[in-house]
């Protein structure tokens, strides 16, 4: 089932639950404010998941609600993990917020793919 943006935060859904432990990742990244991880299901070499360690649902209700901190921290997480070589021939960053664009994971992430000519861009 799609997200709904407005819904409130389900701290039941599968990435709190990896935050929390409950459930194993394959790590790339941890500091306090932000967790990255290998996507379960990888649409290429190279996909992985960035996100906020906060209660956020979309990228609206993040910028709304989260402090210069964890943005900050957000947006050098995926910087950081950006600047790793295996992403050196480029890389996209897609996010998808609500019914829409599809999102699945009521959890505000960011996805990273690279790794080969990802092809067709939406726009
Ligand atoms: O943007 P969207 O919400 O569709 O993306 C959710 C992503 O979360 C999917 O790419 C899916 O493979 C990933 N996922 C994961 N680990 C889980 C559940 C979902 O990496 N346990």
């Amino acid at each position: 089932m799609t997200v709904d943006i407005h819904q409130p935060y389900d701290d039941n859904n599968i990435f709190a639950r990896i935050i929390r432990g409950e459930i194993p990742c394959k790590k790339v990244f941890e500091n306090d404010q932000v967790l990255a991880f290998h996507d379960i299901n990888p649409q290429a070499p190279v996909h992985i998941l960035v996100i906020p360690k906060g209660r956020y649902v979309s990228w609206d209700d993040f910028s709304e609600k989260a402090s210069d901190t964890e943005i900050a921290a957000l947006t050098q997480a995926v910087g950081q993990i950006s600047r790793d070589p295996a992403l050196n021939n480029g890389y996209r960053l897609i996010v998808n917020c609500g019914h829409d664009a599809d999102q699945l994971v009521p959890h505000l992430h960011i996805h990273i793919l690279s790794g080969k000519e990802l092809g067709a861009k939406l726009i």
